[in-house]
C-alpha cells in the first residue's frame, strides 16, 4: 500500500510550513508543481518549481479564477495508475503523488466582516475542486488540506519515501471534512447576506463549522454549530494540537472551560471534568500545584479526563498532566515549553481559549424537547462573601468563608443534585447527578474517603471541610450525611420548608451554617 511521492501538486493560501515542506520534498527529489503565489514562496525559499501553467500550456487566467481547473490537473489527481495508464501516456497527464491544498481563507474574510465583494472572491473553487479530486482518489494521492497534517507526510517521505494507504484513507476523510466545513461557511454567509432562509438552514440560525465524526454515540450523527455570540470558550478556541475533538469532548470541555472561569483570576486555578461533571477543582499558587491538587481529588476519575486552567499552561504543567491518559487540555495560552511536551502525545487536544469566558455575562441557554425548545438565561447568578447570612449560632471563620464561596461556585458546574466537599482552596468530594440529596452527600463522602485511601491520609479529608449543596435541603439528612463525614461548615440556597428544622439539626451538630438565596440547578 506504499505509494512512492515522485510529483506533488501545491497551492496554498496558508503558507505556513510551505518552505520547510518544500525542503523536505525537494531533498527527497520530489518534483514540486505549483500555482502563483505558491510558487514564489517556494522559489524564494531557494527551490526548484515547475508553475501549473507549465504543465497545463494554459495560463492562470481571470484574475486567478482559474488557474488549476484543468484535465491535466484533474486528470492527474484523478486517474487510476494502472487501469489509466494508458489514458496519462496519450494525453501527456503527469501523476500527482501528493496533493497540498489550503484554501482561499473565507472564514477568516467572515470573521472580519468583509464585505459581499471580497467574500465572493474568497470562494475558493479550483482548491475544493482538487481537494475532491484527490481525496476520491485516495489509493493513489495523499491530501493535505491544512500545514498541521505535513509533518506527518515529511516523516512518511523520510522513512519510506512515500505514504501508506491508512494515512491516506485518514486525510482523504478529513478533506472531505474540510470542503464540507467550507461550503457550509459559503452557504451559511450567503443564507445571512442575501436573506434567504432555504429548508437546510431553517432549522439552524448559527453556521455549521464542522461535521462531528458521531454524536454522543456513534449511532448518532453530529455537527458543532458555532453561534458566533462573541462568548471566549469552545467554539471560539484554536486547537493546538491533537485528535478531532469529538461531541463529548465539545460539551466537556464546555463544562470545564465555563467552570474554571467561574473561580475568578486571583489565583491559578485547575477544573478536571469527566461526563460534564467536575471530579476536581483546585486553586494553587501555580498552574501545576492548582492541577496536580484537582488531580489528587479523584486520581481514578480524572483519567482521561479535560483539564482547564485559567492561567497559561506552562512547562512543568504541561509534564504533570502528561502523566495521565488526557483527552483536551484548554487553557488561555500555552507557552512554548508546554507544547513542546504535548508535541510527544499527537492524540492530546491542546486548546488556546485566549481570554476566559466572563462567568456573569448573560446570554441564552438552549435545549430542545420533543417538539420544541426550552430557553433561558444562561445562569450567571454569582455570590460574594456579602451576599452570606449566617442562620446558625456558630459564624463561619474567615477560612472557612472562602472555602464556602469557593465550594458554593463548583458545585454550579454540577450537574444537581450536587454536593460539593471542600478545603483549603480544592475539592475533596464531589457528589453530582443524583435524584436524592441524600445519595449524593453519601458519595461525596465516599470520594473523599477514597481520597484519603489514594493519598495515604490518616483521615478523610472531609474532615473539617465545609460543604455546598446546590438546592435547600429539603430535610436534615443530606447535610446530617456531611456532618457525619466531618464536614463543619455548609453553604446553601435555604427556603425550605423545614428550614428551620434543618437550622437546628445545624446547630446541634455545631455546624456553621450559610445560606445564599441563589439557587443553581444544573441538568
Ligand atoms: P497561489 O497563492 O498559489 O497563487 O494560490 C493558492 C490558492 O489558490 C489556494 O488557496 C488554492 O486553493 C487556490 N486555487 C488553486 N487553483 C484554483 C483555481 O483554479 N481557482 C480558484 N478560484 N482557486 C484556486
Amino acid at each position: 500500500d506504499l505509494v512512492p511521492i515522485r510529483r506533488a501538486l501545491l497551492s496554498v493560501s496558508d503558507k505556513a510550513g510551505l518552505a520547510d515542506l518544500g525542503r523536505a520534498l525537494a531533498a527527497a527529489g520530489v518534483e514540486m508543481v505549483s500555482t502563483g503565489g505558491t510558487a514564489r514562496t517556494l522559489r524564494d525559499a531557494g527551490l526548484d518549481v515547475v508553475e501549473v501553467a507549465e504543465v497545463t500550456g494554459h495560463p492562470e487566467v481571470m484574475d486567478g479564477r482559474v488557474k488549476t481547473l484543468h484535465p491535466k490537473v484533474h486528470g492527474g489527481l484523478l486517474a487510476l495508475r494502472d487501469v489509466h495508464a494508458g489514458d496519462m501516456e496519450a494525453h501527456g497527464t503527469p501523476g500527482i503523488d501528493l496533493l497540498v491544498v489550503n484554501l482561499y481563507p473565507f472564514e477568516e474574510a467572515l470573521a472580519r466582516g468583509a464585505q459581499e465583494a471580497e467574500m465572493v472572491e474568497n470562494v475558493d473553487i479550483g482548491g475544493p475542486a482538487m481537494i475532491r479530486a484527490g481525496a476520491k482518489n485516495h489509493g493513489w494521492v495523499a491530501v493535505t488540506t491544512d500545514p498541521a497534517e505535513y509533518e506527518e507526510v515529511i516523516d512518511g517521505l523520510r522513512r519510506e519515501s512515500g505514504t501508506r494507504l491508512a494515512l491516506r484513507k485518514r486525510l482523504a476523510a478529513e478533506a472531505f471534512a474540510r470542503t464540507a466545513a467550507y461550503d457550509a461557511a459559503v452557504s451559511g454567509w450567503m443564507a445571512g447576506a442575501f436573506g434567504v432562509g432555504t429548508p437546510r438552514h431553517r432549522a439552524f440560525a448559527g453556521r455549521l463549522a464542522a461535521p462531528l465524526r458521531y454524536g454522543e454515540n456513534p449511532h448518532q450523527s453530529a455537527a458543532f454549530y458555532r453561534a458566533g455570540s462573541g462568548r471566549p470558550g469552545v467554539a471560539t478556541a484554536r486547537q493546538l494540537q491533537g485528535k478531532a475533538l469529538s461531541y463529548n469532548n465539545l460539551n466537556d470541555t464546555d463544562a470545564a472551560i465555563e467552570a474554571v472561569a467561574e473561580l475568578g483570576t486571583d489565583r491559578p486555578a485547575c477544573v478536571i471534568v469527566k461526563h460534564a461533571n467536575p471530579c476536581g477543582a483546585a486553586m494553587g499558587d501555580s498552574a501545576t500545584e492548582a492541577y496536580v491538587r484537582a488531580f489528587d481529588c479523584d486520581r481514578t476519575s480524572a483519567f482521561g479526563g479535560i483539564v482547564a486552567l485559567n492561567v497559561p499552561l506552562d512547562g512543568p504543567t504541561a509534564k504533570a498532566i502528561a502523566g495521565i491518559f488526557t483527552e483536551v487540555v484548554a487553557a488561555p495560552s500555552a507557552n512554548e515549553e508546554a507544547r513542546a511536551v504535548f508535541a510527544a502525545k499527537p492524540n492530546l487536544r491542546l486548546l488556546e481559549i485566549g481570554a476566559l469566558p466572563d462567568p456573569a455575562a448573560p446570554g441564552l441557554l438552549a435545549k430542545p424537547v420533543a417538539g420544541g425548545l426550552l430557553v433561558q438565561d444562561r445562569d450567571a447568578g454569582r455570590i460574594g462573601a456579602g451576599d452570606l447570612r449566617v442562620v446558625t449560632k456558630r459564624a463561619p471563620s474567615e477560612e472557612e468563608v472562602a472555602d464556602l464561596l469557593f465550594a458554593w461556585r463548583v458545585a454550579k458546574h454540577v450537574k444537581s443534585n450536587a454536593i460539593v466537599y471542600a478545603r483549603g482552596g480544592r475539592t475533596v468530594g464531589i457528589g453530582a447527578g443524583q435524584m436524592s440529596r441524600l445519595d449524593s452527600s453519601r458519595i461525596a463522602a465516599r470520594k473523599a474517603a477514597d481520597m484519603a485511601d489514594a493519598l495515604g491520609l490518616d483521615e478523610s479529608p472531609a474532615k473539617g471541610a465545609v460543604v455546598a449543596s446546590d438546592a435547600f435541603f429539603p430535610f436534615p439528612d443530606g447535610m446530617l450525611a456531611a456532618a457525619e463525614a466531618g464536614a463543619q461548615a455548609v453553604i446553601q440556597p435555604g427556603g425550605a420548608m423545614r428550614d428551620a428544622e434543618v437550622i437546628a439539626a445545624a446547630d446541634e451538630a455545631g455546624l456553621a451554617m450559610v445560606l445564599t438565596g441563589m439557587r443553581h440547578f444544573r441538568h
